[in-house]
């Protein structure tokens, strides 16, 4: 059988998948590929699905499946998984990250020093101790979260309308009263049609004055013009960001504006998670080999 690698993965991969057949990363040979790897680049549309007859399983490195065409890929017997498990701990890190680099100016401190300029006085840091994290959708990466925030003393409330309750966060809130009272609100949800856009001019308004929001979840979760709008207007004090519309971004809102930290996704993309993804992958084409 032919496995088709067509996006990213750690690079001992090819080696220990080669006991179960041909391997490539000619994406060209899609047309013959019975296995498909992907992360978030490639798009298994309807289109894409038509051009490889032969494809019985696709497998996605991480967790969103928003780039398959699930229903398309059932109707031609393809099975689909993704490595979910992997990732928590590499996001809700990217998370972390995103919240104290925001928070303590990291970028601006730094480049401010490489242009050869002082400006103690300006960039006020802000401690997360005691601080409001509100983390909206509770599953894996922002329990991950919450854990870690624990550590920083924060006043940890979660919402998910899907989870009644959690060791390490209050869930008793709304959404409405999760933004109200958050100093920092870390965004955790797949992009599904109840998710799109769900931080947009009206949730906003909803936001404490002065907050901060992380996005680690999905680009389109987010309006990023009304995001813009509410770092400008003082509504925000800043944006941590992960996640765009498209990889890269067609037009990037957020650019000249000093309040962002921005990442070009890498939110899964530590060396230990690329290993913990691989096990995973050679685990379910072991077991598909097998059957
Ligand atoms: P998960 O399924 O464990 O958790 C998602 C949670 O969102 C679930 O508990 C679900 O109940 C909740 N939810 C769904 N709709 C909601 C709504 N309307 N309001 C509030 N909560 C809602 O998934 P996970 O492993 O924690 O991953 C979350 C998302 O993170 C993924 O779907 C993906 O989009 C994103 N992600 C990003 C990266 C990255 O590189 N930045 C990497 C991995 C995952």
């Amino acid at each position: 059988m032919l496995i088709l690698i067509s996006d990213s993965f750690d690079s001992s991969l090819p080696e220990k998948l080669s006991k179960y057949g041909e391997v490539t990363d000619d994406k060209s040979r899609i047309n013959e590929a019975e296995v498909l790897l992907i992360r978030s680049k490639t798009k298994v549309t309807k289109e894409y699905i038509d051009t490889s007859p032969k494809l019985k399983l696709v497998i996605r490195g991480g967790v969103g499946l928003d780039n398959v065409d699930l229903q398309y890929a059932g109707e031609k017997g393809i099975t689909v998984h993704n490595t979910a498990a992997a990732s928590a701990i590499a996001v809700a890190e990217c998370a972390f990250t995103l919240m104290i680099g925001i928070t303590n100016h990291v970028a601006r401190a730094d480049s401010s020093m490489r242009d050869g300029e002082w400006i103690k006085k300006e960039l006020k840091r802000t401690e997360l101790y005691k601080k409001t994290l509100g983390i909206i959708g509770l599953g894996r990466i922002g329990t991950e979260l919450a854990k870690r925030a624990a550590a920083f003393e924060m006043n940890v409330v979660a919402y998910d309308p899907f989870v009644e309750k959690s060791d390490f966060a209050d869930m008793k809130l709304e959404l409405k009263d999760v933004l109200n009272i958050s100093d920092y609100v870390s965004l955790h949800l797949p992009l599904i049609d109840t998710t799109r856009r769900i931080i947009n001019s009206e949730t906003l308004k909803e936001f404490k004055d002065g907050s901060f929001l992380i996005n680690t979840g999905r680009g389109k979760i987010v309006v990023e013009k009304d995001v813009a709008d509410a770092l400008q207007n003082g509504k925000l004090a800043g944006f941590g960001n992960d996640v765009w519309y498209s990889d890269p971004p067609e037009t990037n809102p957020f650019v000249h504006l000093p309040n962002v930290l921005m990442m070009p996704h890498l939110g899964a993309s530590t060396k230990e998670n690329l290993l913990r993804i691989g096990e995973i992958v050679e685990n379910i084409i072991h077991e598909y080999h097998s059957n």
